[in-house]
């Protein structure tokens, strides 16, 4: 489980990630799919909060390298913004619904 907290983490990730072209599926509360397009390969992200912090884990075997998985993954990070921007539109509506 890694935490979600400092959003310049997924910066990098996410520009690979307009690159790649990926989709996002919700399986159920908190577990994603995310199928890359072009590569048509598949992960499953799990998200968790904890004391009103988010948590996140993917369980990508191409993340490894030397051994280590990276602390953000592309599939992580595509969840992450994906939820960000359901939030903020959420909140636009909100506020124009007053
Ligand atoms: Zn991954």
């Amino acid at each position: 489980m890694i935490q979600i907290e400092r959003p310049e983490r997924f910066t990098k990730a996410a520009e690979r990630l307009t690159r790649e072209h990926h989709g996002i599926r919700r399986h159920e509360p908190h577990l994603y799919e995310v199928t890359n397009k072009t590569k048509v390969s598949r992960c499953h992200v799990r998200t968790e909060r904890r004391s009103g912090r988010a948590f996140g884990s993917c369980a990508c075997p191409a993340g490894l390298r030397h051994g280590q998985r990276p602390p953000v993954c592309k599939h992580l990070a595509a969840v992450v913004i994906y939820l960000r921007a359901l939030r903020a539109m959420r909140q636009r509506a909100a506020q124009r619904a007053h």
